[in-house]
């Protein structure tokens, strides 16, 4: 299973898994100890609070696969900065986003190739679950990003 961490970046360590007979759950946490305010670019290592966010991940073995990941919200220290805190970011999601890039990645290649009704049914067999409605936002959304 760290395999699969390092492989989704490698300033992430597993701190706990649970496997069912149909799920996998890795609890993460990333390993850096100060991060970078994002409005002003200000190290900081102090931590507001915390909280954790679950994001679905490619299967393994067959199993859906869902990540917990320990999110920071951290205090910036620059008191000219506008933003007194601000929420950790993972470089392997999107700030919202309840997928890794990884599995939307999967998604977007298995709706390439059919209808959303298809892939939808396709994909769950691989225990990748997505409706077909939240296929056409990603499809929707890619193409406008590609523009
Ligand atoms: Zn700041």
């Amino acid at each position: 299973m760290n395999a699969v961490i390092s492989s989704l970046d490698r300033n992430y360590r597993l701190c706990d898994t649970r496997i069912t007979d149909s799920e996998i759950i890795l609890y993460i946490t990333s390993t850096l100890e100060k991060l970078c305010c994002p409005y002003c670019e200000t190290m900081t290592g102090r931590v507001h609070s915390y909280h954790t966010r679950e994001i679905q991940d490619l299967p393994i073995s067959d199993r859906k696969t869902i990540l917990i990941v320990t999110t920071r919200k951290m205090k910036c220290i620059n008191p000219e900065c506008r933003h007194s805190t601000f929420a950790e970011r993972h470089p392997f999601v999107n700030p919202n986003a309840q997928k890794t890039n990884r599995l939307i990645e999967r998604i977007l290649k298995t709706s390439s190739e059919m209808s959303s009704v298809c892939s939808s049914r396709l994909l769950k067999n691989e225990n990748i679950i997505i409706g077909k409605s939240s296929i056409c936002t990603l499809l929707k959304k890619n193409t406008s990003d590609r523009r």
